[in-house]
């Protein structure tokens, strides 16, 4: 596979950020529900509790290693922080 192929397959689903949580309470009550096994409520707190963005999670991915390695992130849009396991397409050709 060439990397602009793995480029193509990685920006084949939409992946947008959802910019920082509204307020400090959120990550504490997404914890707290998820420490009760209230998982679907956490799910839903979790992507409702965001300020919103739109930046392009795609261009963070396909400028990075394709090598299966959790990498550290910083949203280019907004600056909001977190982890993310790179698609590993394997050695890729020019
Ligand atoms: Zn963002």
């Amino acid at each position: 596979m060439t990397k602009k192929e793995a480029e193509a397959q990685v920006r084949s689903i939409t992946r947008t950020c959802k910019g920082p949580y509204v307020d400090d309470e959120v990550p504490k009550a997404i914890g707290l529900l998820l420490n009760a096994s209230l998982h679907k409520a956490a799910e839903r707190l979790a992507n409702v509790g965001r300020k919103g963005c739109g930046g392009d999670f795609n261009n963070v991915i396909a400028l990075g290693p394709l090598d299966g390695e959790e990498r550290a992130y910083k949203c280019p849009k907004c600056g909001v922080e977190g982890t993310y396991r790179a698609p590993n397409f394997g050695v890729l050709t020019e």
